[in-house]
């Protein structure tokens, strides 16, 4: 400031030395009174560039003056710089926010105080049907007309979540999604949304499976009390004590089978799937199921026995990688089904074929009493069965189908399963390449 005044001052004496020179003491007032005026016009247009300048401040474009107005421009240059910088940490913070918020599996909405969407990531679009861009600052309860909602959303209760219908959801594939309102801010909520389709099948899954479970081993267990408290308190004579000693070791029988099955599968589902450093030849595999067919035939139908068709030993070559176990055991179980739906004098062809492409399909085909369409997709469920005396009948769990599908999903293979009713079955096993050769 000190400078400015000592320029001024020296600016006017120029002026007024200059006066002087040419027109004496009149002409010396006269030159300080145009040198004031000069650098009060010369100041402000200085200050009138600087200002309009200012009104943009566009830091690209800032005003090069000298003088104070210089020192003023360049140090509002500075503060407008940091600003911008300071600006843009806050933005890139905030775009890293909004970026984890849309990484995240669930769904977020922010809702401001009147329940209007602020933002929303794509989870959330999806689960809600909302479109990001031209649903913003729409209210949540016209977007979202599930009745379980609006009472949730007008009720506030941040304890509890909801569990709705997801906008995807058809009748073939239920999606549910679980909603959870958390209030904060100055009254703004932020919505969690979860997918929890998989969740509710897998719990219903396990609450069926504990009912069945429970129902198949009661039954035979009731059985046996039964006749556990006859046996204790009717006088019987030998035959009858035999008989009845009979039916309750078949009763035995079939709870231990549901038992063993059972630790079957939960032994498939907690092992690792079987390598490729173990390979056993078609050859064996194929003559023991043909052995234990022949053996379980004549037990079944004792009086008419079934034609029983298996490929030549000699046309049967090559090997199979896997655990030889598992692969014997779903062979045979395919093998064991047919014999024990067939009829007494139906027949039951074993197959096994090599593909072009390199791989294998095993089949069993029989003429037997054919399984509606209807049930064939769920034939593989555990415990479904098409006729449950026919099946207990038979010494069945059940279970059988499943650990068939556990195996082959285990060793790459696929089953396809082919039926008419009242005419036959086929059910085939085809084997990939890459296990085969
Ligand atoms: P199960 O122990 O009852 O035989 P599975 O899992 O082996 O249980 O089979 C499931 C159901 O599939 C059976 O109850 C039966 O209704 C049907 N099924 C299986 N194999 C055949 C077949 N070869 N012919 C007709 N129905 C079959």
């Amino acid at each position: 400031m000190f400078l400015r005044i000592v320029f001024f001052l020296v600016f006017q004496l120029a002026g007024g030395a200059l006066g002087w020179w040419r027109g004496g003491p009149w002409g010396a007032a006269l030159g300080a009174a145009l040198a004031a005026w000069a650098w009060f016009v010369g100041d402000l247009l200085r200050s009138a560039r600087v200002l309009r300048w200012l009104r943009t401040g566009d830091l690209a474009h800032a005003p090069a003056v000298r003088g104070v107005w210089g020192e003023a421009a360049d140090r509002a240059r500075r503060l407008l710089r940091k600003q911008a910088a300071l600006v843009q940490g806050s933005e890139d913070r905030l775009q890293d926010i909004l970026a984890a918020l849309q990484a995240t599996p669930n769904g977020v909405v922010l809702l401001d105080a009147q329940s209007r969407i602020e933002w929303c990531n794509q989870v959330a679009a999806s689960h809600f049907g909302f479109d990001a861009g031209r649903d913003m600052l729409q209210s949540i309860g016209n977007l979202v007309r599930d009745p379980d909602f609006t009472a949730y959303l007008a009720a506030q209760d941040a304890r509890h979540g909801v569990v709705l219908e997801g906008r995807q959801s058809t009748p073939s594939r239920p999606v549910r999604i679980s909603v959870h309102l958390h209030p904060y801010g100055d009254g703004r909520t932020l919505l969690l949304s979860r997918d929890v389709t998989a969740l509710e099948q897998a719990e219903a899954m396990r609450r069926d499976f504990v009912a069945n479970v429970s129902h198949e081993i009661r039954t035979p267990l009731t059985v046996l009390t039964g006749f556990v408290e006859t046996l204790q308190t009717l006088p019987l004579d030998a035959d009858e004590r035999g008989r009845y000693l009979g039916l309750m070791s078949q009763q035995a029988q079939r709870m231990q089978s549901v038992v063993q099955d059972l630790l079957t599968l939960s032994r498939l589902e907690g092992s690792p799937p079987p390598g490729m450093a173990e390979w056993t030849p078609v050859q064996s595999l194929l003559q023991r199921c043909a052995e234990e067919a022949r053996a379980l035939s004549a037990l079944v139908h004792p009086q008419r026995p079934q034609a029983l068709h298996f490929p030549e030993a000699d046309d049967l070559c090559g090997d199979i990688a896997g655990a030889p176990a598992e692969l014997q055991s779903a062979l045979s179980n395919l093998i064991s089904n047919a014999v024990r739906y067939t009829p007494a004098g139906g027949s039951i062809t074993v197959e096994w074929q090599r593909e072009e492409d390199g791989r294998a399909v095993f089949s069993v085909r029989d003429t037997g009493p054919g399984v509606a369409p209807e049930h064939i997709p769920r034939l593989t469920e555990r415990f479904y069965r098409v006729d449950r005396s026919r099946s207990r009948e038979t010494g069945g769990t059940g279970l059988g189908l499943a650990i068939v599908k556990h195996v082959l999903q285990r060793h790459g293979a696929t089953l396809d399963i082919a039926s008419t009713l009242g005419k036959g079955s086929v059910f085939s096993v085809t084997f990939p390449a890459n296990r085969l050769r």
